[in-house]
């Protein structure tokens, strides 16, 4: 058996910029400090054998046949990483691998993409390849697409792959350049989930999409991006009004996280905040991708010491809410936060207190299975 080598990654959060992504806008993204840990060896065969350790389930396969498993869903973020390699003539043996993870599944942290570039940084630690960032992210992407079936942007691999310490991630979807900013030390993060998942997603996401390329169409642009808040105001009579208050959200959404970036640089996190309310109210009225355990979450978060700004993070139509607050009100913050949030069906409230955190450093050395 060769020595085990190990690939880790961080979840991410998206911190502005929501539903900019496909719309070639800019997002504001971070790393969390909760991550997915793959260990690996490789085999002398073919074999795959693989365990997740957090599900407690196991599964064996082998390299000649990486075809989509419709029974077991984690299986394919797996099968889809080591296709993803094959297609790019990368050639690999039979591996042993084991997942273990501290982030919430399915709670907007973006586990599965830490968990596909997990894989893959494991993988590259085994066999000695280096591929570019981008080439990682879509691997990530296609494993998402063509194994998973979930039709995801490149959000949430380049974020996890561009994650720094202390750092928050800016991520252009026109360019696809990539920029770190400093983040203030004196605020945290709180993640947290409604534990609620919209019947409806999928349907709701496809009317989003499409609301905003029609816009772009009937503006004449090829995308969102392509047009300003001020200019949107002028061509407003030429849209719908539904379609109107999607593209506004959009547009609105690249413009805060400009302005977000300037009051970062000033160290002014009052008015970094102060866009985090704008984006919810946004995302409410606008975007109509919030529902009430969402909204109540950001009103619990304003009645609370220490509140700085509070918005949804990712689709929405559930998932998590992210709370901008003051690092030496923590304690404070969160008393508050839990009184005024009422439980989730089934159990606590579940929440998590993060600042930015880059990519964590590999280790390596024997371990047994
Ligand atoms: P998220 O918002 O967390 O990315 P998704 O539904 O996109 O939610 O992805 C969650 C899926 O990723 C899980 O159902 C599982 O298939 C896979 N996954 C994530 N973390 C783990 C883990 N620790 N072990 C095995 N599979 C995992
Ligand atoms: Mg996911």
């Amino acid at each position: 058996m060769s020595q085990t080598e190990q690939g880790a990654a961080s979840g991410r959060v998206e911190i502005l910029g929501n539903h900019t992504d496909y719309n070639q806008g800019l997002v504001l993204a971070m790393g969390v400090s909760f991550r997915v840990n793959v260990y690996g060896n490789r085999r002398s065969d073919e074999d795959i054998r693989l365990h997740a350790r957090d599900l407690s389930q196991q599964w064996a396969g082998s390299l000649g046949n990486l075809s989509p498993q419709p029974q077991a869903g984690w299986v394919n973020y797996v099968l889809g990483v080591l296709h993803g390699l094959k297609t790019r003539g990368i050639e690999l043996g039979g591996v042993e691998l084991e997942i273990t993870s501290t982030l919430p599944i399915g709670s907007g942290l973006s586990s599965s993409a830490a968990l596909t570039v997990a894989i893959q940084r494991c993988l590259q630690n085994l066999w000695g390849f280096t591929l570019p960032t981008l080439e990682m992210a879509k691997i990530s992407q296609e494993a998402e697409h063509r194994y998973a079936g979930v039709k995801c942007g490149l959000l949430d691999p380049m974020a996890i792959l561009h994650a720094k310490k202390d750092r928050l991630v800016l991520l252009d979807f026109r360019s696809l350049e990539v920029q770190t900013i400093p983040f203030p030390k004196e605020a945290i993060f709180v993640v947290a989930s409604c534990g609620e998942q919209h019947a409806l997603v999928d349907g709701e996401y496809n009317e989003r999409r499409q609301s905003c390329e029609e816009a772009a169409r009937l503006l004449g642009i090829s995308s969102l991006r392509e047009i300003g808040l001020h200019e949107l105001e002028k061509r407003k009579s030429e849209l719908p009004a539904l379609v109107y208050r999607r593209a506004r959200h959009v547009v609105g959404e690249t413009d805060r996280v400009e302005r977000a970036v300037a009051y970062l640089k000033k160290n002014d996190l009052p008015g970094f905040g102060r866009l985090l309310d704008e984006s919810q109210e946004s995302s409410r009225v606008n975007f109509e991708n919030s529902i009430p355990a969402l909204d109540k979450l950001c009103e619990a978060s304003k009645k609370s010491p220490g509140h700085l700004g509070a918005r949804l993070s990712g689709g929405g139509f559930g998932g998590s809410t992210l709370h901008l607050v003051e690092a030496q009100q923590e304690g404070r913050f969160l008393e508050s936060f839990r009184k005024r949030s009422p439980a989730r069906a089934g159990g606590p409230r579940e929440y998590w207190v993060t600042r930015p955190e880059g990519n964590p450093e590999p280790e390596s050395g024997s371990r047994k299975f």
